[in-house]
Order: C-alpha cells, then structure tokens, then sequence
C-alpha cells in the first residue's frame, strides 16, 4: 500500500540497498526473498512525539512498526553530542529539536534529569541567562536540529517574552516548533491564554499500530490506507521542509528509501507481530 500514489495491490518489491528500485506485478528474484502474502506492506511509520531515545526503546518503536522516532516536543541539548552517540548505531531513524527545557535546565543548574525538578521550573531567567538559553539553541540548531522543542507546563517560570524570542529565532530559521502548551485540559483556566501563546498543531502518535487497529478496524472511522497515510506519509510531508530527506520518507514509489513494514493484514491492537525490513540512517535539518 503506497499512501502517495494510492496503490493498494499485491505488488512484487525489490530493494537494493536502502532504496525501492522496483514495484513490478511479476515475482522478482533477490539475495534474500521476503514472502509477505496475505499480509500488508507499507512504509515505515514515523513517530513525531517519541521521548524513548535508548537503544531499547528503538527496538520496541521497530516492533511497532515505527522506522522513525523523533524528540520534538521536548527536544535534547547540546543536539550535537545527542546525534553523534546514535550516528550508525541506531535501529531506527531518529531526529530530535533544539529543546528549550534542557536548555533552561543547563543555564539555570536545573538538578533535575529529563524534566526540570527546580530551578529551570521556579525561577526566572535574567537578561543574561535568557540570551544564554537562545545561544544554546541557536547552536542546536545550526547542529542540525528538526525545529524547536518547547514544554512550557514544565517551565512556568518561563515569560512569554523568553518564549517569544525563541518563536522569532525558529521564523528566522524557518523551522517549527513543537510545543506542550501551559495548561492541560479545557476546563483548566488559562487555557485560552495558553492556546494564545502558540497554536498547537495535534499530532497522530504513540503507539501507532494500536491506533491503526483502534481507528480502521475496531471504530471503522479511516480505510487501512488513510490510516498509512497518517502514520507515513503525512508526518514526512509535514518535516519535509526542514530536512530534504524526508522526501524520500513515508512513500514507496520511484526512488523512495522508505524503510518498509509488514503488518498482518487483520491489523493488529498490540505489539510485536509487526515486521520491519531494513536499514538505519539519520534525520537532520
Ligand atoms: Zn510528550
């Protein structure tokens, strides 16, 4: 099933390398032979909020058929040093934002590990540490970041301008940002002040193949293909921008590198009957 140019037919793949060099409705012949009848082949899934970014994590992402998790909503800091210790070892793709928190939590002595404990959550930043905080992400993103990363319920000592300067760094760079906005759900005050601080953008993540079960064949509400498109397809066109790699991403024709997946075609609500072809590699902007 390929998402962008509708096909939905039993089709013969053949892959050389990292890339789809041929879709034929004859059998193709190659060094290792995949028999996937009776099941679904369709591009690997990508994963827009995976905060998992251990080894561990990659190979349960890869059971998931997920073939790419990226860090967006909180992000990583230094981004330099956080893609060096992946590069060429990683499962799966991954890529991650110029994250705020740990930015705050580095030029603030946060004590706390992945989310602020102390300082970064309660005090201020002054002028100096504010254009600390901007410096640091202004140097994740010339490492490569995908956007910025913002948690702003975890940073409430954050000002709006702190944030703001940031929005202004991203529009400079032309990147996205990605944020968990202040306050949680609609009937919590503030929420109107913090839906006018950003707009949100809601992303189709966690668990993808749980959902793609929930929605095509337990509520019927998406086609199998629609379902793909989200967890494929879309997230690719929606980074595209940012890093030219992702044109080749969430695709199957021409010369796509998409990484492929191989779902029973009864989808399934849990993990691990999900099979995941090949190859590794690394996103950046
Ligand atoms: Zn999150």
């Amino acid at each position: 099933m390929d998402p962008e140019s509708g096909l939905d037919a039993v089709r013969s793949v053949g892959i050389n390398g990292r890339k789809i060099v041929a879709i034929s409705t004859r059998p193709l012949r190659g060094k290792v032979e995949v028999d996937s009848t009776g099941l679904v082949v369709a591009p690997g899934f990508i994963d827009l909020h995976s905060h998992g970014q251990t080894p561990e994590n990659y190979r349960y992402k890869a059971m998931d058929g997920v073939t790419t998790a990226l860090e967006l909503e909180v992000g990583v800091s230094p981004v330099g040093e956080w893609y060096a210790a992946r590069e060429g070892k990683a499962l799966i793709n991954f890529g991650a934002s110029a994250g705020h928190i740990p930015a705050r939590m580095a030029v603030l002595k946060d004590t706390g590990d992945f989310l602020p404990r102390d300082a970064a959550m309660n005090r201020l930043a002054t002028p100096e540490e504010q254009k600390a905080i901007a410096a640091s992400v202004q140097k994740g993103l010339d490492e490569g970041a995908l956007g910025l990363g913002f948690g702003l319920a975890y940073t409430p000592a954050a000002t709006h301008e702190e944030i703001l300067d940031l929005f202004y760094l991203a529009a400079k760079w032309k990147r996205p940002v990605f944020v968990h906005v202040r306050y949680g759900g609609v009937v919590t005050s503030g929420i109107f002040e913090s839906l006018q601080e950003v707009i949100g953008s809601p992303a189709w993540s966690r668990d993808l193949c749980a959902r793609v079960g929930q929605y095509v064949r337990e509520e019927k509400v998406l086609s199998l293909m629609d379902a793909i498109r989200k967890s494929s397809l879309m997230p690719a066109q929606r980074l595209e921008s940012m890093s030219p790699q992702m044109r080749q991403k969430g695709r199957q024709s021409g010369c796509a590198d998409s990484i492929l997946v191989v779902l029973p075609e009864e989808i399934p609500n849990n993990r691990g009957s999900v099979r995941t072809l090949q190859g590794f590699g690394t996103w950046r902007g």
